[in-house]
């Protein structure tokens, strides 16, 4: 059985969802459907990071304890994920007991296997970042390198990982599997920081600046530092570890049912470094199997916000989801931004790709159901119906090519190249004309099929980026549910009922 195991980065419960923690979600979300659409089995995980420090600061900072801001933190992202319609399998909490047994476990392991050592850290620490700098980093002024905020210097004992000793293996584990990184770009840029030493991880923070966190095995005075409580969900979702047992207990490497190893972490470009480096290399000293792909992608650039607000457009396109759906907003995400680099969000592209879903997929299905419904009392007839037949193959497999290759906007650019060709297809055969000639009711039927057929179609290439509105259009032509690809590469419409409806993507005033 084919099996995927998909991640979002767990989100970092200080604030409410925006439009960054959107569009990861939605992107993964998009893989996650496109691979059930495939037939795979899928496990597609999200959550919140509950731990560290600012936890603990913007919990106070509200007069409440971590854990209730913690809960209602939770509330808030399950809440949004439901707006957007993301199709998660499992949402985890770091403050979960199975989740703080499986980081036990994991630290147990590794202090057992001599990859943990204590040592005296002196030096500057911010708070902000909950991370150390070096003199050399903070510079005269004593300030944080990232946040520019002023650095604490502190004295402490402290537990090391030994990343250093995993550098070379690394280096050669990212050389001979090209496409572990996605897109290169990033890859180039991790190879680039693996060419300086590295520095072996401090794993943890001492309970007396910080009492949130996962407390060390084997240190009651000391708490897992956030990022590797953190990255270990990956693997506690997974359910490759029993979060009861010891260093030695038989299961820990035993593969078993789990999801482990993950088929793709999904996450924003600033935070591949914890995914490409300190995870790999935990993994490997725990001798666990890495996982197999990496995506890291860009930002959204929004345009200038007092221009956008002088002008009184909308400034998040989140908020568009009023006027023009939770699907149209899903579209406009994942079409308009090359998966994998930066792109701008200005209310005329997104105007613009809109228009596209409306004019040309919207009018589409539109027009065949209408006609349907005119010529042929809304019975869909049993013809050949293959007048779009090469078409529909070659658009299957260059989709299915650009997906498994993690290029969504090339994916939906041509499934609408597909809606185009078909809209290019009812004006060549001009079934009105069709219906007038006595001697054309095997031509109409041809034309009417097809167009029945290709929709289907249409509704399996589309269901991961407008899944509400495919659904929709696929009870429309007849259908109990949306095709898989498989399904879509032969089924066959003829006798099935065609309901009219409102428009699929209904005109908005601007
Ligand atoms: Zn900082």
């Amino acid at each position: 059985m084919n099996r995927r195991y998909l991640t979002t980065p767990i989100y970092y419960a200080t604030g409410d969802p925006h439009l960054g923690h959107a569009y990861t979600t939605v992107l993964a979300d998009t893989l996650a459907r496109y691979y059930r659409q495939t037939g795979a089995e899928v496990r597609f995980l999200t959550g919140t990071d509950e731990h560290g420090q600012k936890m603990q600061e913007a919990a106070a900072k509200r007069d409440m304890t971590p854990i209730e801001l913690a809960d209602q933190m939770a509330e808030s992202f399950e809440a949004a994920w439901k707006d957007l319609n993301i199709s998660f399998d499992r949402f985890l909490r770091t403050s979960e007991p199975e989740h703080i047994g499986v980081v036990s476990t994991v630290l147990e392991r590794l202090w057992a296997k001599g990859q943990i050592y204590d040592d005296v850290y002196s030096g500057w620490y911010c708070v902000q970042e909950e991370r150390y700098w070096t003199e050399r980093e903070v510079g005269a002024e004593h300030l944080c390198p990232d946040c520019k905020r002023p650095v604490e210097f502190v004295e402490e004992k402290n537990y090391f990982f030994r990343m250093s000793d995993y550098q070379e293996r690394l280096i050669q584990h990212i050389e001979d599997h090209p496409g572990w990184i996605v897109p290169g770009t990033r890859r180039n840029e991790i190879l680039g920081f693996l060419k300086q030493p590295l520095q072996d991880l401090s794993i943890s923070r001492p309970k007396s600046r910080l009492a949130w966190g996962v407390t060390l095995p084997f240190d009651p005075d000391h708490v897992c530092y956030v990022w590797v409580d953190a990255l270990i969900n990956y693997v506690t979702a997974s359910g490759l570890l029993d979060p009861d047992s010891g260093p030695d207990q038989p299961g820990f490497t035993d593969q078993g049912n789990s999801w482990w190893p993950a088929s793709l972490h999904i996450m924003g470009k600033d935070i591949i470094t914890t995914h490409a480096v300190y995870w790999p290399t935990l993994l490997m000293a725990a001798d666990l199997p890495l996982p197999k792909q990496i995506l890291a992608h860009g930002w959204w650039i929004m345009e200038d916000e007092k221009m956008a607000k002088s002008v009184g457009n909308v400034v998040d396109p989140l908020a568009l989801r009023e006027d023009y759906g939770t699907d149209g907003v899903r579209w406009y995400l994942l079409r308009d931004m090359p998966t994998g680099s930066d792109a701008s969000y200005t209310p005329e592209r997104f105007h613009a790709r809109y228009d596209e879903l409306a004019n040309v997929l919207g009018n589409l299905a539109s027009r065949a159901i209408s006609m349907i419904v005119k010529y042929r009392d809304g019975i869909i007839p049993e013809a050949a119906g293959d007048g779009l037949e090469a078409d529909i193959a070659s658009t299957l497999s260059a989709v299915t090519g650009h997906m498994d290759a993690l290029r969504v906007h090339d994916a939906m650019a041509t499934s609408m190249d597909l809606a185009r060709t078909a809209n290019g297809y009812v004006d060549r055969r001009e079934p009105w004309s069709q219906a007038k000639d006595p001697s054309g009711a095997e031509d109409l039927d041809e034309t009417l099929a097809s167009l029945a057929r290709v929709l289907a179609v249409l509704t399996a290439l589309f269901l991961p980026v407008t899944p509400q509105k495919m659904t929709d259009l696929a009870g429309r032509l007849g259908l109990k549910s949306v095709p898989t690809l498989d399904q879509a590469r032969s089924i066959s419409l003829g006798g099935l009922r065609v309901e009219k409806g409102a428009p699929l993507f209904p005109r908005v005033d601007r």
